[in-house]
């Protein structure tokens, strides 16, 4: 990028935000504006009036406990009209290394009366430090009008981020081409992309603050709008490509319903009857399926991909079930052999653990198309792994899984159906952005006579009553879990802690009790060996790590014991929870913590409240923001600028609703090519993993 007073050391700063090009500077929009307007001399403030003064800083101290950064913060800043006012910062400690005698600051806040000095001041008021030769450009810019306030990237603060913006719209040619078809833009009475721009960087003096706060100035409207539409436009492409691709019509015979009638266990609740009905439509098409299978933990997703399983097999096809950790991977085997075996089909599990030996074995079955059902994690998508005839993909715990491993797992295959499913419930916005490109199948039911688990929150010093519950729970015939924490780096010390506390329970509380241990340090056959005896209830407690977080399945299991619950985010702490209330009995979940952090308590809080996994997902995406809530980058939430898939959900709808229309039906096939290559060229590379899938 080349702009005036972007030196190298800018630049590095500025790309580390994301800001490479000139079109990203333009599109970083404020996230709050401040009116200016009231500039006044410290003479003339009243109490009471939100205002803007140009300054001079004539001392600065600390008073409190000035070595430890937390005392309170003092400025005294004077003007030439010779008033006196006081900033007074909290734990300003820190803005010791920022406020120095003679500087020229503007100071932006709330008149207050201090009848401890006598002088007006203001608490925490926003500031600028004015350089002594302005060479940030019009101090104009800065102060007396609405003015943008912006992140800053680095050391480049506020007030350089408006002063280059400013620089770039005034020195490039107007933006007179729109790349909005023009039809969506009079529809929708948006602004012109130049015009918004400009508004979004220098609103005018006749400006809305209130708007412009909530966001929903007709310039940042048009914005966001635009992002979620071209985004919601490449998402719709890549839709229409992929159902126009050839793909496998299962045939639903008779045949294949009366198998489907053998393997179930139990009747299907009406919502799983509702999503195989959806997924039975889409696998009877010539193309391929992509669809999402979303429900709360315990829903019953598992049943459901085995009867879509069942379609393939009787088709004289194979699956995949891939599963993103070896645990979940060997439950899922387990859970298939025993619904499937019955029906005669082989089942087989390809983990990373397997021997050289065993491995060849199993590609061999699946190479030949011996096995029907190829069970595993990564292992599967190596490139030697084939298969005879693939025809349907499940991949469980979509968001662990990046949008290139399932397209591996597609290749394996002639365009097999793809079933993605999800525990993790996703709150729906983030569902249609994150996977706009699948069609989604909601499980919003439980299997019946489900008792809603109840949650408790117990501290540290009083964990001898949770030892006594669970010892009457055990009494009672049921088992229990107990968890610990473990940070994925830090297996080895989580495994520590547990079977610490696994000799703690087992000798000194539970001397009488079988009780049983899984961690992930453990060798597979281990640990097959653990889920499996306390499967068959011949451990009563199960100590372990967080292996245990997806998958395990054992209805008689009541309680759930999660140790330094304050360190695990919501969705694991559901997740864990939604181990146990699987059967008909009463089952508890309790949260045993330590010191809590407000982040911690507020968590701890939620899930003690709510037993509903979309209630906590949306609680968990707004303490942590969509990035953090997937934790990786593959999981292919779009890097939005202007808009925020939380705050816009409103216009996401509506841009969605208007890509949709008009990729279906453009108004012209010149339209339609224009903008399919504008999406290429300018929003591949902010979409990109959305777009390669
Ligand atoms: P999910 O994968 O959605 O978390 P599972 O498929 O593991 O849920 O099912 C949770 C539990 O509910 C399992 O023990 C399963 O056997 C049981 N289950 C599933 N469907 C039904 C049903 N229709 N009626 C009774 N129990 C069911
Ligand atoms: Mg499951």
């Amino acid at each position: 990028m080349y702009v005036k007073g972007v030196g190298p050391a800018r630049a590095a700063m500025l790309e580390a935000k994301g800001l490479r090009v000139v079109e990203d500077l333009l599109t970083y929009a404020p996230f709050r504006y401040e009116d200016r307007t009231n500039v006044k001399p410290i003479r003339d403030l009243a109490p009471g009036e939100m205002a803007t003064v140009l300054a001079e800083v004539q001392s600065a101290k600390t008073t409190g406990m000035p070595r430890r950064k937390v005392g309170l913060f003092q400025v005294r800043f004077t003007d030439a009209t010779g008033g006196l006012l006081t900033g007074k910062w909290f734990h300003g400690g820190y803005l010791s290394d920022v406020f120095a005698p003679g500087q020229r600051v503007s100071l932006f806040g709330k008149v207050e009366f201090d009848s401890y000095t006598g002088h007006l001041a203001m608490m925490h008021p926003e500031y600028e430090i004015l350089s002594s030769v302005d060479d940030e450009g019009d101090a104009s810019l800065h102060t007396g009008r609405i003015v943008p306030i912006y992140e800053a990237a680095g050391k480049v603060n506020t007030r350089a981020l408006r002063t280059l913006t400013n620089r770039i719209l005034a020195s490039i040619a107007p933006i007179t081409e729109d790349p909005l078809p023009s039809g969506i833009r009079t529809m929708l009475k948006l602004p012109d992309l130049w015009t918004a721009l400009q508004e979004l960087h220098r609103p005018g003096p006749n400006a809305d603050l209130r708007l412009l706060n909530a966001f929903r100035s007709p310039a940042q409207f048009r914005l966001i709008f635009e992002e979620f539409f071209w985004l919601e436009c490449g998402l719709e492409l890549k839709r229409t490509k992929a159902r126009q691709q050839p793909g496998i019509a299962f045939a639903l015979t008779e045949r294949v319903r009366e198998r489907i009638k053998e393997m179930l266990p139990f009747r299907p609740t009406g919502a799983q009857k509702k999503v195989l009905g959806e997924i039975a439509r889409d696998m009877a098409e010539p193309h391929p399926m992509y669809r999402l299978l979303q429900g709360d933990v315990g829903s019953g997703k598992t049943l459901v991909a085995m009867e879509a399983a069942i379609i393939a097999i009787e088709n004289g096809y194979q699956v995949a079930v891939l599963a993103p950790t070896e645990i979940l991977a060997t439950q899922h085997y387990f859970s298939f052999k025993r619904q499937l075996g019955k029906l005669g089909y082989v089942v087989i599990l390809m983990t990373g653990s397997c021997t050289a030996r065993e491995k060849l074995q199993l590609r061999r079955l699946a190479a030949a198309g011996l096995a029907h059902v190829i069970v595993g994690t990564h292992a599967l998508l190596e490139p030697d792994v084939e298969f005879h005839k693939l025809g349907l993909a499940i991949v469980d715990e979509q968001h662990r899984f990046g949008v290139e491993q399932r397209q591996a797992l597609m290749e394996k295959g002639a365009h097999p159906d793809v079933l993605v499913m999800t525990a993790t419930p996703i709150p729906r916005t983030l569902a249609l952005t994150i996977y706009g490109d699948l069609d989604v199948s909601v499980i919003d039911e439980m299997p019946p006579g489900r008792k809603p688990i109840v949650t408790e929150h117990v501290t540290e010093d009083r964990v001898e009553q949770v030892w006594s519950s669970v010892k009457k729970q055990i009494q009672a015939g049921r088992q229990a879990y107990v968890v610990y924490p473990v940070i994925e780096e830090s297996e080895t010390q989580a495994m520590k802690a547990a079977l610490k506390m696994y000799e703690h329970l087992s000798k000194i509380v539970f001397p009488l009790v079988p009780v049983g241990l899984l961690h992930g340090k453990l060798p597979a056959a281990d640990k097959e060996a653990a889920m499996e005896k306390f499967s068959k209830g011949e451990t009563k407690i199960l100590v372990a790590t967080t292996v245990i977080e997806v998958g395990v399945d054992v209805p008689n299991a009541t309680v759930m014991v999660v140790e330094q619950a304050e360190r695990f985010g919501l969705a694991q702490l559901h997740q864990l929870r939604g181990r146990v209330g699987r059967g008909g009995e009463q089952s508890y979940c309790i949260l045993v913590t330590g010191k809590l952090s407000d982040a911690g308590r507020e968590r701890i809080r939620t899930l003690v409240k709510s037993n509903d996994g979309f209630e906590i997902a949306e609680t968990d995406l707004r303490l942590r923001g969509p990035g953090e809530f997937f934790g990786t980058r593959q999981s292919g939430v779009p890097a939005l600028r202007v808009a925020n898939i939380l705050r816009d959900t409103d216009v996401l709808e509506v841009a969605r609703g208007q890509a949709q229309s008009f990729i279906r039906q453009p108004s012209s096939d010149v339209e339609l090519r224009r903008v399919v290559g504008y999406i290429r060229d300018h929003w591949q590379r902010r979409y990109g993993l959305v777009l390669v899938g």
